[in-house]
């Protein structure tokens, strides 16, 4: 085992949000950071996610850091592999690759009380310390394989589809397809196109709102260019209408019902119009409110269906065996490609991603699974001192998930300058401020159409084990970012480690 200087912070992850922790960081003076990585390449979700028809479903102008515009986005939606060369831009503007280390798996790490430091631990045995942890390992990153009896035993390719594999040969093959969520909106079509015959299983219908999606002509990519105004408008413009759909459809479902009912009728006017058989209708139709679960975005899906050689199987699996599919009626798909559009799992093998050991010995992950799943303002966690957890319950604020990166830097430029003015360089939030913040969030809760709708069939992982929708934060963006850069500097205690020369 071998183990390094300290460094002034280790970040874990180099997605969007462990670049845009260490822009931040940068920006507050602090040069000596390392990025762990476990992927080859930084990128995160936009390096892991290859599957054929990826593609941002917020707005591309929404979705990327308002400090750092790109006026190049082909459409107004790109396609992933754009957002995975912004992000190799972004690194190489603000320098960030010096700091990165790809394919370094980390196992935990734990505060070092005598050492005022985290120290970091690797597969492998080695390990790096770190005045300053930050976790961004994103929320939707441990891929949820189904518990689905005989998977192992099928004889053809199985897939997930945060693994995609572009040797797997799809052409006129017999394809199978579980799941209907985000991923699958979006793989679906681009699977009929090639399949003989495409199988869908699925479990829980889904919201499909239009999309309004289109090249972006070269005209407005110019003037975006040239006019950075002109850009700043148009991503207020698809903030706006997110901003709208989230604060009004989803967080106040007790004061505005007509709201939601206004989501839901958009997406059910758009399988009308795409859909003319009523069984395959019904099917498609969900059976809880709008927004318990998250809504999509697509053109292509539903027509889909009404392909003659694409077959929707709501029954449920009962197994797979070496050939197929085994429903639980007794009727079976054979198929020679399995696609696993299973999602990920966000409450056991996430929050936290890896062992995280505070004060006292206090486990992160049992510590929220034996009491309730909190962050306070969703970035700090008591007995968790210099310890930024970017991806934690009521972190993830409005629905372009730039807009949690981006008050949670507003929240970091505040706190370590509070703390440098103290003349310290440890923080640690108080149990008092986060019990408060807590119960703020429970009571706004409330509102919710996670807590006031019909969620119970909806299979949601914005829900946690304990039945609480502890995934988003229920207020708006702006009152998330007002808070951001007004929190009470009182919720913090700070100390030194360096002692003080005598003057
Ligand atoms: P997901 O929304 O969790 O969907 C997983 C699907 O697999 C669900 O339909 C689920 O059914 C089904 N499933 C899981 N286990 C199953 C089992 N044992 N048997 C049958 N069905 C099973 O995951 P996702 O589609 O990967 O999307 C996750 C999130 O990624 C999205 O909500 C979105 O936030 C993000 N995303 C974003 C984009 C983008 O363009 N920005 C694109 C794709 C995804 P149940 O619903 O019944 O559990």
């Amino acid at each position: 085992m071998s183990s390094e200087q300290m460094h002034d912070a280790v970040i874990v992850g180099a997605g969007f949000g462990g670049m845009g922790a260490a822009i931040q960081l940068r920006r507050l003076g602090y040069d000596d950071l390392v990025v762990l990585e476990r992927e080859d390449d930084l990128g995160g979700t936009w390096h892991v996610n290859r599957y054929p028809g990826l593609a941002v479903d917020i707005p591309s102008a929404t979705y990327s850091y308002s400090f750092e515009p790109n006026p190049h986005w082909s459409r107004l939606f790109a396609p992933g592999a754009e957002l995975k060369r912004y992000a190799e831009h972004v690194a190489d503007k603000y320098d960030l690759r010096r700091h990165m280390r790809f394919s370094v798996v980390v196992t935990g790490a734990r505060w070092d009380e005598d050492g005022s430091c985290w120290v970091v631990s690797l597969e492998g045995g080695d390990e790096v310390r770190g005045r300053y942890l930050l976790t961004a390992t994103g929320f939707l990153s441990q891929p949820r394989m189904p518990d689905i009896a005989g998977i192992e035993d099928f004889a053809g390719e199985v897939v997930h589809t945060t693994r995609w594999r572009d040797d797997v040969d799809l052409e006129g093959k017999r394809i199978g397809v579980i799941g209907t969520g985000a991923t699958a909106v979006q793989l679906i079509p681009e699977l009929a196109r090639a399949a003989g015959h495409l199988t869908v299983f699925q479990r829980t219908a889904i919201y499909v709102s239009p999309k309004l999606d289109g090249p972006v002509p070269g005209a407005v990519r110019a003037a975006f260019a040239r006019v950075p105004l002109t850009q700043r408008i148009a991503r207020l413009v698809g903030s706006s209408i997110l901003e709208v759909m989230m604060v009004a459809g989803v967080l106040h479902f007790r004061d505005l019902p007509w709201a939601n009912r206004i989501g839901a009728q958009v997406c059910r006017r758009h399988l009308d119009r795409q859909v003319k058989d009523p069984e395959l209708k019904a099917k498609l139709t969900p059976d809880y409110d709008f927004g318990c679960k998250r809504p999509t975005f697509s053109n292509t899906y539903f027509p889909t269906f009404t392909k003659p050689h694409v077959d929707l199987e709501t029954t449920s699996i009962d197994h797979v065996d070496a050939t197929g599919v085994v429903l639980a009626d007794g009727r079976r798909a054979d198929i020679d490609v399995l696609v696993l559009a299973t999602g990920f799992n966000l409450w056991d093998a996430n929050f936290p991603a890896i062992q995280v050991v505070g004060r006292e010995g206090r486990d992160l992950g049992k510590w929220w699974r034996d009491n309730r799943f909190c962050a306070y303002e969703g970035i700090t966690v008591p007995k968790f001192p210099n310890f930024l957890s970017l991806n934690s319950p009521y972190s993830y604020s409005g629905l372009s998930y730039f807009t949690t990166i981006e008050t949670q830097m507003a929240h970091m430029d505040r706190l370590f300058r509070a703390m440098r003015k103290a003349d310290a360089d440890v923080f640690e939030v108080s149990e008092r401020a986060n019990q408060e913040f807590l119960d703020r969030m429970t009571e706004l809760l409330g509102n919710s159409v996670f807590n006031a709708g019909s969620c119970a069939t909806a299979r949601s992982y914005y829900f946690n084990q304990h039945g609480e929708a502890t995934l988003l934060r229920p207020t708006s963006t702006i009152s998330a970012h007002r808070e951001a850069v007004r929190f009470p500097i009182g919720d913090y205690r700070f100390h030194s480690t360096r002692e003080r020369v005598p003057a």
